[in-house]
């Protein structure tokens, strides 16, 4: 994040101090939110792009329809259009067909008494009629059409203006556009729009154990697999992202890296090094560069985090300093620096995780005082949604995250769970998008 030249930023230990109940030696989850939220400065450049360019990208200006969509009243089936005048509440009438109406061919007469039209959906109302019967309803009798009783005036008529009408704004500044907002733009014929410039984000991973694919493991070695989560999760969520590599646990090169983050990019995620029992200079090199905090959170799997900024002389860069564990590196990505990252982008939506509840076929030991995220299978069975824990749960065990479907989250102050209760569940198909 670029310093705006004339806002004051208060320092990260004045924010943080001014929230109730902060403990960085056992922070609340909610607190950590909160904390990051009240530290983060969003982006402001703005770039235009041709609107095929633009999912998932956060809106810099305001839409405003110069058209009415539809820009005429038109009919929402294949039928007849008639005069509500025409019709008999209570004994059919037959009406003369003077000619058709079909999408992009409009009927150019106009309706008299006793006279209807015949019609397709999308084509304009004809000048004189207010009413589509359906197709089905309505039969031939001597070479005219029989209307049955009990028409409603106006059905199955879109109106113009109906879906969007001229000078009502429709998206708002801060909107991170969905397929149906894109087709939205379009279909008021605008074809390029304003967004937030792409947020920049760069990753590294920490450990003397660590090996890049390409080379062959030696003893005691495991291949970094958190940068290709980091980087899998990053492109999902739309950011531009920047590979540092895997930096030894040695303070000069750590130095270096999150220099060369910090010149280059908004924001940087970093794995490992920040668990108790790691070489302290990654925290110092860390405090060194910048206003940085070590939380221990009250939660299971991410105890560990820091959280600050990195500064460069002209640029400064928000910095998630993510455990090493490959699932806990997983779990804080989503459940704060997903959040982080779309807020910094500009992003105004609700952007936290959405939740819901489904019912536990089986016990689930569980610590009160801390918020957990066991990795789960929720199913249908029998018009109830179920879930299940996917096996061994340890924060190495990667593979419970590829075979979940959802983080089971068990709040703060929940003790154990008996099979058969609710608990709280976030499905990966939405959050993981
Ligand atoms: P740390 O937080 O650095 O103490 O690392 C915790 C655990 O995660 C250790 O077992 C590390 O080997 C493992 N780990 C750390 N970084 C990575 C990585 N990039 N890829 C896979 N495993 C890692
Ligand atoms: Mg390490």
């Amino acid at each position: 994040m670029t310093k705006p030249s004339n806002v004051t930023v208060p320092s990260i230990d004045a924010v943080v101090s001014c929230l109730s109940d902060y403990d960085p030696n056992a922070l609340h989850v909610d607190r950590a939110r909160e904390a990051m939220r009240a530290c983060l400065i969003p982006l402001t450049q703005t770039e235009r792009v041709p609107l095929r360019a633009a999912l998932g990208r956060v809106l810099a200006e305001q839409i405003v329809p110069t058209i009415n969509v539809p820009s005429h009243a038109n009919s929402a089936m294949d039928g007849y259009a008639v005069r509500a005048a025409d019709l008999n509440a209570q004994q059919p009438v037959s009406l003369t067909e003077v000619g058709g109406a079909f999408a992009g061919r409009a009927f150019d007469g106009t309706l008299g008494q006793g006279e209807c039209v015949r019609i397709m959906t999308g084509a304009v109302m004809p000048q004189g009629s207010d009413t589509v019967v359906i197709q089905e309803m309505t039969r031939q009798e001597h070479g005219r059409i029989v209307i049955p009783a009990a028409q409603r005036a106006g059905q199955n008529v879109r109106l113009a203006g109906e879906d969007l009408r001229i000078g009502v704004p429709v998206l708002q500044p801060g909107r991170r556009l969905q397929a149906a907002d894109i087709g939205l733009i379009a279909s008021l014929g605008i074809g390029e729009v304003q967004v937030i410039r792409r947020l920049r984000v760069a990753f590294f991973s920490t450990g003397d154990e660590l090996a890049s694919i390409g080379t062959p493991l030696q003893p005691g070695e495991v291949y970094d697999s958190n940068r290709y989560t980091l980087q899998a999760m990053l492109e999902t969520l739309g950011v531009e992202w920047i590979d540092l590599g895997v930096v030894r646990d040695d303070p000069t090169a750590l130095e270096a890296a999150f220099l060369q983050a910090a010149q280059q990019a908004d924001a940087i995620v970093t794995s490992g090094g920040v668990s108790v029992g790691e070489a302290d200079f990654t925290k110092a090199t860390m405090a060194k560069l910048g206003e940085v905090l070590f939380w221990k959170i009250a939660m299971r799997p991410g105890r560990p985090m820091a959280f600050g900024r990195i500064q460069t002389a002209e640029h400064q860069a928000a910095l998630f300093g993510l455990p090493g564990n490959p699932v806990a590196v997983m779990v804080t990505f989503y459940q704060f620096v997903r959040q982080a990252l779309l807020y910094l982008s500009g992003c105004k939506d609700a952007v936290e995780p959405g939740t819901t509840q489904a019912i536990s076929t089986q016990a689930i030991r569980k610590v009160a005082g801390r918020t957990e995220y066991q990795r789960g299978i929720a199913q249908w069975h029998d018009a109830r949604l179920e879930v299940r824990l996917t096996g061994q749960q340890g924060s190495g065990v990667l593979r419970s995250m590829s075979e979940a479907n959802c983080f089971i989250v068990l709040e703060h102050t929940r003790g154990d769970v008996t099979a058969g209760e609710l608990v709280t569940i976030q499905l990966f198909d939405g959050l993981m998008s």
